[in-house]
């Protein structure tokens, strides 16, 4: 049974994408096998894969708008993730969504049939709290938030923690957060230290250990159609991310029941 975390911050540039994209080589990276969902329609962890969201045939448009059978538009990527991969189309899936019987458990209903295939599977959502978004926090039996360490960071999710509140109240019991993850963090600037104590006052154990530094290499990666991992392996962005892959599977060896879910929940 996979465990299924949807990427989500509603802010966007908090490094959504390029967390969703490096953790999934990094867990290929520990033997895991994993398949990320690309749910924003700006495509950015299609082409952070490599995959041309142009010359996509099938994407998660069709999967969610039209109930295509989710294993016929997943294809493989270099970095040994599977990809279940996104274009503009979708946007359109966010306004017929609202017409749709079942309109927020579409994605829940689609990963059923391949719930046994992964170990992993990480949604990349929209910078918007949208049907989208509504569609992987139903799926998904975690949230994992990336966050920039700023003022007022923690304002900045609430309307994420209580649309969570709403979702664990009515379409999915199951849902926590995975965990909350530091990103750009930049140690020497005392802002950040602040609200990284406020952060953990916060959070207790569901922030990570791991913070993910501002690296050039993480930004830089995409535009190679590359993970760090593979773009640059000793860079400090592709190390940060195999210890949060690391953080992540001990925890889940630790407790193993933790975040399983949903496996025929329909
Ligand atoms: P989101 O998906 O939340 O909108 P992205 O992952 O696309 O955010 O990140 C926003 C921008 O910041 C991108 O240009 C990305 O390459 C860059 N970026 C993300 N994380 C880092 C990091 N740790 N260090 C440097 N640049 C980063
Ligand atoms: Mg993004």
């Amino acid at each position: 049974m996979s465990k299924i975390f949807a990427v989500a911050n509603q802010k966007g540039g908090v490094g959504k994408t390029t967390t969703c994209v490096n953790l999934s080589a990094s867990l290929v990276a520990n033997k895991r096998r994993v398949l990320m969902v690309d749910l924003d329609p700006q495509g950015n962890a299609t082409m952070g894969s490599g995959v041309d969201k142009s010359e996509l045939q099938l994407s998660s448009y069709d999967v969610l708008a039209s109930l295509l059978p989710i294993k016929k538009a997943i294809v493989p990527t270099n970095s040994g993730f599977d990809l279940l991969p996104a274009n503009g189309d979708l946007s359109a899936a966010e306004v017929e969504l609202l017409e749709m019987d079942g309109r927020e458990s579409r994605l829940r209903q689609a990963l059923v049939d391949v719930n046994d295939e992964y170990d992993y599977i990480l949604i990349d959502c929209p910078p918007s709290l949208n049907m989208l978004t509504v569609n992987a926090l139903c799926a998904a039996g975690g949230v994992l938030v990336p966050m920039q360490c700023e003022y007022y960071a923690l304002e900045g999710i609430s309307a994420l923690l209580e649309t969570i509140g709403q979702i664990q109240q009515a379409a999915n019991p199951a849902l926590q957060i995975e965990g909350v993850l530091r990103t750009m963090y930049d140690p020497r600037n005392s802002l950040t230290s602040d609200v990284s104590d406020q952060l953990s006052e916060y959070f207790g154990d569901r922030l990570y250990r791991t913070c993910i530094p501002r690296n050039v290499r993480l930004a830089e990666a995409p535009s190679f159609g590359q993970p760090a991992l593979e773009y640059d392996r000793n860079s400090k962005g592709a190390i940060a991310y195999l210890a949060l892959a690391g953080e992540i599977t001990r925890r889940h060896a630790a407790k193993p029941n933790e975040a399983n879910q949903n496996s025929g929940q329909r």
